[in-house]
């Protein structure tokens, strides 16, 4: 929600400038709470191997680091390799921080979760968590996204959790974080907000960035297995920002690493047209906390487009913000059409089709590698597979002919 009405200001929740804890008095509380509760839970072993115990049993991590070869020989640069995310349950890194996050809430006795979502993944990963859990679980959900996404909000309903239709604003994934936020504000006591990307107000993006770095930690040590060495530069695409802050935050100490973020580049930098928020946007308060937004000429949130749903999302994690502005992280976009071909390329060459969103970190790694030597090491993020794209690219490609 842009509610300009912040509690709190500098020091803790904050990465540089950005970051904090914009919400309403009713919501301090429960955010304190969780704080705590994460920072006890993360210094507990105990915790600790039971989140490890649930990313293997139910996860199914680790996942694979994969030499992708025939890519590699058809580009003609750097080794390219995958870290394999799309071979996770449900098909996406989303299941990493719902398992993490349904632990937390058993750990503080709630029995409720809620989660906004978007394409309809990170609320098929709530479901799927709530159900191993024993948890109540209600979905928020654009009724455009619902229309839209009518086999995930099926899903949802199978895995026993609740699909509730938001029909304000443009009736997609913010008018959904800003009515499961509303929502949390009455049932707080109960149940616990499953945020689903590296956003919102303190602790969230930090307790999503932690639940997420079991891939930048598992990639980072089969790198040094397989290579005895780092990977050159790791391209992952942000919408809002968790698959990639998963693999960049466990080597952002490592220099010698070079990082690259992909947004996506719509079909044009026209404003309406991407969701390409680093890159053009302004710094400013959306959903809870202060980070680069895209907005038009009066400071409203600018809607957005892109040919993938989970990236078509006007604000970014605001660690990811701070990452651009120290320089740590360089930030780019690709455009619907060079995803769609990185997509074709990918599923031709190695027999795998990603997710229209990690598309966008093949095309740039395709576009990096291809500059680069072959004894240099390009590492893609593969977010997620493509099967729930599968409808979307045959009308595409029909349109196309
Ligand atoms: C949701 C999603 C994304 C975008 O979310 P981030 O928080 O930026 O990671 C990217 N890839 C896939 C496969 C997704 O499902």
């Amino acid at each position: 929600m842009t509610d300009n009405n912040p509690t709190q200001s500098g020091g803790e929740g904050y990465f540089g400038q950005f970051g904090g804890r914009f919400v309403p008095e009713t919501l301090v509380a429960a955010l304190q709470q969780l704080d705590t509760e994460f920072n006890a839970a993360m210094a507990d072993p105990s915790f600790n191997a039971e989140l490890e115990r649930c990313n293997r049993e139910i996860g199914g991590r680790p996942s694979e680091l994969y030499f992708a070869k025939r890519l590699t020989e058809q580009i003609g640069g750097a080794k390219i390799y995958l870290k394999r995310e799309d071979l996770n349950h449900t098909g996406a890194h989303k299941i990493n921080n719902t398992l993490g996050q349904a632990l937390l809430c058993q750990r503080m006795g709630k029995k409720r979760v809620i989660a906004e979502t978007g394409a309809g993944q990170h609320g098929v990963a709530t479901a799927t968590a709530a159900a191993v859990f024993g948890l109540e679980c209600a979905v928020y959900m654009g009724s455009e996204d619902i229309r839209r996404q009518a086999l995930n909000v099926f899903r949802m309903k199978l895995l026993g959790a609740e699909v509730v239709a938001v029909e304000s604003g443009q009736r997609t994934l913010k008018d959904a974080c800003n009515e499961a936020m509303r929502e949390w504000m009455s049932s707080v006591e109960g149940t616990h907000y499953i945020l689903g990307s590296v956003t919102g107000p303190h602790p969230f993006p930090t307790i999503v960035r932690e639940f997420q770095s079991v891939i930048g930690r598992e990639a980072r040590a089969q790198m040094l297995e397989i290579e005895n060495r780092l990977p050159d530069v790791i391209v992952a695409c942000v919408g809002g920002g968790s698959n990639a802050a998963g693999i960049f935050a466990p080597m952002i100490d490592d220099t010698e690493v070079a990082m690259v973020g992909v947004e996506a580049g719509g079909r044009s930098m026209n404003p309406g047209d991407h969701a390409s928020t680093l890159c053009v946007g302004q710094p400013g308060v959306l959903h809870g906390s202060l980070s680069y937004v895209l907005q038009d000429d009066d400071g409203q949130t600018a809607d957005v487009h892109s040919i993938s749903a989970g990236l078509d999302y006007p604000g970014v994690g605001p660690e990811h913000s701070f990452w651009k502005d120290s320089g740590r992280v360089n930030y780019t976009y690709c455009t619907d059409d060079e995803a769609m071909d990185a997509l074709i390329a990918l599923s031709r060459t190695e027999g795998i089709i990603p997710a229209l969103e990690s598309s966008h970190a093949v095309a740039e790694a395709m576009k990096q590698a291809s500059k680069l030597d072959s004894n240099k090491i390009v590492l893609i993020n593969l977010s997620g597979r493509g099967d729930k794209d599968c409808n979307e690219i045959q009308e595409i490609l029909a349109r196309k002919q």
